[in-house]
Order: C-alpha cells, then structure tokens, then sequence
C-alpha cells in the first residue's frame, strides 16, 4: 500500500519504515515536491498531527499520515509537551534542546535539595519521563487516530549515538541504556511510535 508521511524527518521516516514493514511503500513530501516545512501550530499532539495530515492531503489528496510526538517529564511538570522539537527555539536543534532539558532538571533538582536543607518537605525529585505520540492517519478523506507511550527516565548525560532527538539521554524503563544505544529494531518494539503505527498498520490490514 503506498502511503504519504507527512514528515520531514528522516529518522521519523527510517523507523516508520522498519515499523510498517514489507506491505507499505512509505512516500515523503519532499518526493511529492512539497518541502516548506509543514505547519504545526496546535496546543496538543492530536491536534497537531491533525493538522499535519490534513496540509498533506489537501495538497495532493492522497492517503496519508503524520505523527506528533512530545516529552513529558516529571519534575518539570510535563514540560516540554506540545513544546518538545522547540523547547530552546524555533530552530528545532536536538543538541540544544537536550542542553536546554538537562540544565531546567539540575536547575528544579537544586532548588528541591535547597528546600529541603531549609526543613521544607518536598517530593523526592525523580527523573522519570515519557514520551506520547499521536498519530492522524487520513484515508479516503476519514480520520483515524492512533496513540502510543513509552515511559522511562532521562539519563543525566548522554550516550550513544543512534535514534534522533533526545534519544542519547531518554532510558526506557527496564532498560540500562539510552534509546540511542539500543538498535533500530530494539527501539522500535518498545517505542510511543512503534506502538502507534503497529496499531495503524492492524487497521489497515483489516
Ligand atoms: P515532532 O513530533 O516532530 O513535533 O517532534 C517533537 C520532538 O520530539 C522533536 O524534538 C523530536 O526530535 C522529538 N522526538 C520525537 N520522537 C522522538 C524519539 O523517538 N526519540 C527522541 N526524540 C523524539
């Protein structure tokens, strides 16, 4: 089945590729001669792989999908969120954006030890963290959605150097070590986005 993954990403692409398997010929935008970056202005996952799919289509009306993805992490409230790929600016800088995660948690687990040498009780400060991904899929004009989490911690450095993202410095939980030291393969059957698109992929076989 030929399908359009509204994404320019191509890690996004290499995994969705792995993921989906033999019965899918995945098609980019870019192959499509759309390469503007594509709009996602939402204030929730859904709402921007929405909106994602929904420019794709309108542009070519072919069946498509698109994924949003977002990191929740504890001790900052959930932050970054909807805020993940431009936590430390519009420019969507991996290496930046994991700066910007470790120095806010070395920042809030400072203040928490603070509090308590000044004998204020606070929660004892953890790490943990997930990642969600939503994820529109449009076939002959109808809507599905598709969800998918995986929970872990984030390391206080990085490591490895495969995945994308912050991949070198999330741990999936059960796992001692970071996304970006496990294979492909590993990382795709434990993934919010492996768990997302094999759901797609068992409606679409349907
Ligand atoms: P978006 O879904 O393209 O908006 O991505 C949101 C942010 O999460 C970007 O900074 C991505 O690099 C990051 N991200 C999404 N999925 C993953 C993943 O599987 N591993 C690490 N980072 C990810």
């Amino acid at each position: 089945m030929k399908i359009v993954f509204a994404t320019g990403n191509p890690g996004k692409v290499r995994e969705a590729a792995e993921i989906l398997g033999e019965g899918f010929e995945l098609v980019t935008p870019a192959e499509l001669g759309i390469t503007e970056e594509i709009p996602e202005t939402g204030n929730t996952l859904r709402a921007n792989s929405m909106q994602k799919a929904d420019y794709i289509y309108k542009k070519t009306g072919l069946n498509c999908f698109a994924d949003d993805s977002g990191l929740e992490v504890d001790i900052l409230g959930g932050a970054p969120g909807v805020e993940t790929a431009r936590y430390a600016g519009p420019e969507h800088n991996a290496d930046a954006n994991i700066d910007k995660l470790l120095s806010e948690m070395a920042r809030r687990e400072k203040e928490a030890a603070m509090a308590r040498t000044n004998g204020i009780t606070t929660a004892r400060a953890t790490r943990s963290a997930r990642f969600r991904t939503s994820v529109t899929l449009i076939i002959n004009g109808q809507h599905h959605f598709f969800d998918g989490v995986m929970e872990g911690s984030i390391a206080p450095a990085r490591a490895g150097k495969g995945g994308f993202g912050y991949d070198p410095v999330f741990i999936p939980q059960g796992y001692d070590k970071t996304n970006a030291q496990l294979g492909e393969k590993e990382k795709n059957a434990i993934s919010h986005r492996g768990k997302a698109l094999r759901a797609m992929a068992e409606f679409l076989k349907k």
